[in-house]
């Protein structure tokens, strides 16, 4: 911001903060948009977030969330550059900061590419890492091709430790940090056609709890939350005869929101009042999984 245009927004910043006064009202109130104040936006100063996956789905909501608390998103992306880009020009209309990177989670190149390219853009340290990206390739046992098997442990297993180890150097260093996983109830409760993604999501909570262990005492915690279905595209995918059976198993007899994942997540990451948990992982799933929290 060029030093005219800073006082300029300064003065006209107090003479909207005295006019509130003058009305009883704190500056601090919530304003209405399109309104005078909107060109007042304050930069964006939360933590450096990074979300894996973030272009779409669960991810997308997730980075949105971050973004409305004013964080600096990196919204990390494999394919989907234009939806990723999308992402970011909303997050930066909700008051965040934010950039796409293209990165590939399931190998040990594209996350240290990630992790090169967020230091470049942000000279502060990652402050939160979302362990979101992931994939399916169901089928079952008996057909599944090794491709199949790996293609999942890489994206949905490694790609989550190699990216928490990555992230975890830089928060110890700061004495701080917090690392959120994306798994899944299927990794706690398993399910047909789907060896392959409960093997990495069960994977996914156990290295949560250890990782939890290692960092706790560096200031560092490590949660998971555990999502049971959720409307995005990846159980778009799913035939209606499955989606029929999986609706009576529900409690709530409903999918859950990314929305609501996202609050969830935002809670774990964010909040003050969540810096007592680590090594946890959150059902949130209708109640499909009841028993196993
Ligand atoms: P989705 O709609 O299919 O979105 C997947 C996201 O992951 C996309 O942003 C995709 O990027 C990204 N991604 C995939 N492979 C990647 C890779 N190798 N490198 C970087 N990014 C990659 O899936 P979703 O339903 O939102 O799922 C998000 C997470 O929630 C996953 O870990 C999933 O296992 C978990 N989860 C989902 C549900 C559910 O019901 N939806 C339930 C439990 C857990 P591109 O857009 O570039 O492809």
């Amino acid at each position: 911001m060029s030093r005219r245009v800073l006082l300029c927004t300064m003065v006209l910043a107090s003479s909207v903060r005295g006019l509130l006064l003058s009305r009883g009202m704190s500056s601090s109130m919530r304003l209405p948009q399109h309104n005078a104040l909107s060109t007042l936006r304050m930069e964006a100063d939360g933590p450096v977030c990074i979300v894996t996956g973030g272009s779409r789905g669960l991810g997308r909501a997730i980075a949105l969330a971050l973004g409305k608390e004013k964080c600096r998103v990196v919204v990390n992306y494999a394919n989907s550059a234009a939806a990723a880009e999308s992402v970011v020009e909303e997050i930066k209309a909700l008051g965040g900061d934010g950039i796409a990177i293209q990165a590939d989670m399931s190998t040990q190149e594209g996350i240290k590419s990630l992790f090169a390219q967020t230091a470049e853009a942000y000279t502060d340290p990652v402050g939160v890492l979302i362990n979101n990206a992931g994939i399916t390739r169901d089928t079952l046992v008996m057909r599944m091709k090794p491709a199949q098997w790996t293609d999942v442990i890489d994206t949905n297993l490694n790609g989550v430790f190699f990216a928490s180890q990555a992230a975890s150097k830089i928060m110890i260093k700061a004495r701080k940090g917090r690392i959120v996983n994306v798994a899944s109830v299927v990794g706690k409760i398993g399910n047909v056609g789907q060896a392959n993604y409960a093997a990495a999501k069960g994977g996914v909570i156990a290295m949560t709890m250890s990782m939890a262990r290692e960092f706790a005492p560096r200031g560092i915690q490590v949660t998971a939350v555990a999502p049971g279905f959720i409307e995005s595209d990846m159980t778009a995918e799913l035939p209606t005869e499955i989606v029929a059976n999986v609706m009576k198993s529900i409690p709530a007899g409903r999918f859950g929101k990314p929305e609501e994942v996202a609050g969830l997540v935002k809670y774990l990451a964010l909040d003050e009042s969540a810096a007592y948990i680590t090594g946890h992982c959150f059902n949130i799933d209708g109640g499909i999984a009841i028993g196993t929290c």
